[in-house]
């Protein structure tokens, strides 16, 4: 391309060039310096956790909260989008995951301690289950908290690691084995973005799962026909599975109106609550203990 500057032609092997122009150049300087402030930012712990309330679908009582990290730096909160694919690029994935679950796990056990029953999801990267075994991994961690968690009595079954289809879509023993061995200890496992992954449906038999929850682009226009077809049909399959649904992305009445006659499990979106800090989380569970409704429209 004429008007691209070649920086570099590198010969590697015959018949094989990598070609560099300016704005590839530029853009691995940007992701090279993005890295060194993640590491920077690891060990300088500036990474916090925001918690999104799950309701009960029929109950709207507060049920799970989900922990989404967040990056506060230089006065600015940056949000995952921003910074989760490089991490998960450079591999920094594996030490942000490991304190994120980790600061999750405390957070349940704090609310647990003040009589608050709720569940916590994390989220958990692709990357995290083919570089390692995270079932030893969570088990490791849990040994090293400084015996703040203890792994024998650890509310396992409050706990939901969200995984992605990406995830499932190329057949592993490994993945199978890696996923049961996360069950074995009570931890129920969700597919995130449920309906965006292009992969083949074959594998919601292949691997064990509990929940799907389908994305928020099904339900963004309820009163599109098409689409509240493919959303009824995807909730038939997973209770034809036996599996639990969730809506994630409600915002408005009318979408809640609309999912409200679909028999799904849990529903998720800004209409109930926004990720919070842990502080005004702990207000709002402890409301909801109280019998306070999440339901703006009932307060
Ligand atoms: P996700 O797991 O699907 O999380 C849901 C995202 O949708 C969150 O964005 C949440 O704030 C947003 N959301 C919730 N309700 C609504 C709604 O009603 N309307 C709209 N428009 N959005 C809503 P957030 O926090 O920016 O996170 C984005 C993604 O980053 C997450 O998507 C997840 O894939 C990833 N992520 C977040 N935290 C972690 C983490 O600790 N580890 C990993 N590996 N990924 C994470
Ligand atoms: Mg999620
Ligand atoms: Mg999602
Ligand atoms: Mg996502």
């Amino acid at each position: 391309c004429a008007d691209q500057a070649l920086y570099c032609a590198k010969e590697c092997g015959r018949n094989q060039f990598y070609f560099f122009n300016e704005q590839m150049q530029s853009e691995a300087e940007k992701v090279a310096e993005l890295c060194n402030a993640l590491q920077f930012a690891i060990e300088n712990r500036e990474f916090e956790l925001h918690y999104q309330p799950l309701v009960c679908a029929k109950t709207h009582r507060i049920l799970n909260v989900e922990a989404l990290v967040r990056w506060r730096h230089q006065g600015k909160l940056i949000m995952p989008d921003e910074f989760i694919p490089v991490a998960e690029a450079s591999g920094l994935i594996i030490e942000l995951g490991r304190r994120v679950r980790l600061e999750a796990m405390k957070t349940l056990l704090d609310f647990h301690a003040l009589g608050i029953d709720v569940s916590m999801s994390v989220n958990v990267s692709t990357f995290e289950f083919w570089s390692h075994d995270l079932q030893s991994c969570l088990i490791s961690s849990i040994i090293n908290s400084g015996n703040e968690l203890k792994p024998d009595g650890f509310p396992y079954h409050k706990l939901t690691l969200e995984i992605t289809e990406s995830l499932l879509m190329k057949e592993q023993v490994h993945l199978v084995n890696s996923l049961n061995k996360l069950r074995e200890l009570g931890i129920q496992i969700a597919i995130d973005d449920f309906g965006t992954g292009y992969s083949s449906l074959s594998y919601l038999k292949e691997f064990p799962v509990d929940t799907i929850k389908i994305d928020k682009s099904f339900i963004r226009d309820v009163q599109d026909q098409k689409q509240a077809a493919l959303l009824t049909a995807i909730v038939a399959l997973s209770r034809a599975l036996n599996l639990k649904v969730t809506v994630e992305g409600i915002e408005t009445c009318l979408q809640l109106a609309f999912v409200s006659e679909k028999n799904v499990d849990f529903i998720q979106g800004y209409f109930f609550h926004r990720p919070l800090e842990k502080d005004a989380l702990f207000e709002v569970l402890t409301a909801n203990l109280k019998g306070e409704s999440s339901n703006p429209s009932m307060l």
